[in-house]
């Protein structure tokens, strides 16, 4: 048989059957499982056919054995896979459905209620997790070729409507390689999953680096703090993956225990091998505490769902705070101002991308996809960044981060680190509101620990930065905006001002 790249992980289940491959709530899977698991899905889609010719197949079952099993199962059949979000709504679900023109439709048994009418009503070929587990005869599977569709992951809908990336096996391989090489994984690797996996940041960075590598991956879902030091405490955990807010929620269960609890803690955490961070910025507050705490400098890392990772602290060497790093091997990045010029040294620009990992296109959107490549080839970002000593740092994105004011540009993120050293501010986030005489105006968001007095606070930022960054108005909140990545949702946070 043809072993297809993303299908290399399954000569682990020949060289290695009984290494565990997965661990979810309901058990133990090893590789040789998860190889015949991901067969009977391919078995049961290909039913009368001899390759799925890149059919898209929705599915919306939680992490674990299932849901590896139906992904691997798809490629192997021929298919692309649509992973669903597992906690979007109706509406949400069928607009993926709709735009990916999925002709199938899987669904685990927690969310056959959400999609069951639906699919059925659509005439879509409607799938339950009971039927592909019911024995089925084996079948040929077809064969491949790398520049075929193999995946389509949806934005996460932090600027304006997600949108559909295609990535090839191609993309995915440079993906993943990239980062085992990058990262060392091995086959002596056991990760903590608690990241959803509609995004890159789970399903590749995790899930499929793991796999390749013979690693074995331990899922927790849903995400609860308490439960994530239970598990770190067993000893086994070695790398652990997440975006800032988990950081951020488990400072302060970390916060919340007895001074022996936290001795043992940072014992455990201390053998781990790597910690990263990524899909937002991570504040350099949060880094520092996590340091403390668990004995590791987080490596942050920079990627999109359109490129998967680009620009990463590294490995061994120096990693930054306020810095994403440097463009990983086998990545091209630039940086361009609006005529896509490079920009002189030190100056700020688009960060723009070259590389085998960089996506196809935006699914069913090709003008979308021509406006976001230069006519030689780079993928825009639409993220600002600038280089200081040969490091990446990230000012933010240009359709909400960068505040136009008074002829000026204002980094949004800059701001909030500032803001984030009062004693105060729990945490925050700054934006651009449209007004006359300024273009835009600077103003924040602010969750406070306690009472604030925002006079006092304005006083204070006027001492740490020139007048015209400081904001104009400060707005108590409870909490921010966010999406299901734990990313502030800008224009949301907009709207609140208006
Ligand atoms: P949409 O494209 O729908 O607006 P999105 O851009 O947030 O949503 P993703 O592809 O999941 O969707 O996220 C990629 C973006 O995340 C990057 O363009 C960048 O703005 C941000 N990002 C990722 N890693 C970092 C990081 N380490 N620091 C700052 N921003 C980051
Ligand atoms: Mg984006």
């Amino acid at each position: 048989k043809n072993l297809y790249p993303m299908l290399r992980l399954f000569t682990q289940a020949h060289q290695n059957p009984s290494k565990t491959a997965i661990i979810d709530s309901y058990g133990t899977y090893s590789y040789q499982d998860l190889s015949f698991k991901s067969d009977q899905v391919a078995f049961h889609l290909l039913s009368g056919k001899t390759d799925l010719l890149q059919t898209r197949v929705a599915f919306m079952v939680s992490p674990g054995i299932d849901y590896a099993a139906i992904q691997w199962g798809i490629w192997k059949a021929g298919g692309i896979a649509v992973p669903l979000c597992i906690t979007y709504p109706l509406p949400s679900l069928s607009y993926v459905i709709e735009d990916t023109q999925a002709e199938f439709v899987i669904a685990g048994p927690e969310y056959e209620a959400i999609l069951r009418d639906y699919a059925i009503g659509k005439n879509l070929r409607w799938l339950t997790l009971a039927e592909l587990k019911q024995p089925i005869s084996e079948k040929l599977l077809p064969d491949f070729s790398t520049d075929r569709g193999a995946m389509i992951l949806y934005t996460s809908g932090t600027t304006s409507l997600p949108k559909g990336v295609l990535t090839t096996h191609a993309n995915i391989e440079s993906q993943v390689s990239t980062l085992i090489d990058a990262w060392e994984w091995s086959a002596e690797d056991y990760t903590l999953c608690l990241l959803p996996l509609h995004h890159v940041h789970g399903i590749i960075n995790v899930l499929s680096c793991a796999l390749w590598a013979g690693a074995t991956v331990h899922f927790l879902h849903p995400f609860d703090a308490r439960q994530v030091f239970e598990i770190f405490l067993q000893g086994k955990v070695n790398v652990f993956m997440a975006v800032p807010t988990i950081y951020f929620k488990l400072i302060s269960e970390f916060e919340s225990r007895s001074e022996l609890e936290k001795v043992q803690l940072h014992e455990s955490m201390k053998r781990f091998r790597l910690m990263v961070s990524g899909s937002a910025a991570l504040p350099v507050s949060v880094m520092e505490s996590w340091q403390k705490i668990s004995g590791h400098y987080l490596l942050e890392r920079y990627g999109m769902t359109e490129i998967g990772m680009a620009i990463s602290n590294p490995y061994d060497g120096q990693r930054r705070a306020g810095y994403i790093g440097k463009p990983l091997p086998g990545v091209s990045a630039r940086l361009v101002d609006e005529q896509n010029q490079e920009v002189a040294a030190g100056q700020p620009g688009e960060i723009q991308i070259k590389g085998a990992s960089v996506f196809k296109e935006y699914w069913g959107k090709p003008e979308a996809t021509a406006k976001t490549f230069t006519e030689d080839g780079w993928f825009k970002t639409g993220d600002i960044a600038v280089i200081e000593d040969s490091y990446f740092r990230i000012l933010g994105r240009d359709s909400v981060d960068i505040i136009k004011s008074g002829g000026y540009k204002i980094s949004a993120l800059e701001i909030e680190e500032i803001l984030r050293k009062h004693p105060m501010i729990k945490d925050c986030a700054v934006v651009g509101m449209p007004e006359e005489e300024w273009g835009e105006l600077v103003v924040a968001g602010i969750i406070p620990f306690g009472e604030i007095d925002t006079k006092a606070l304005n006083h204070w930022m006027r001492e740490q930065m020139p007048a015209y960054k400081t904001p104009r108005k400060y707005l108590i909140l409870e909490e921010l905006p966010r999406n299901a990545m734990g990313k502030v949702v800008k224009n949301d946070l907009k709207k609140l001002f208006a």
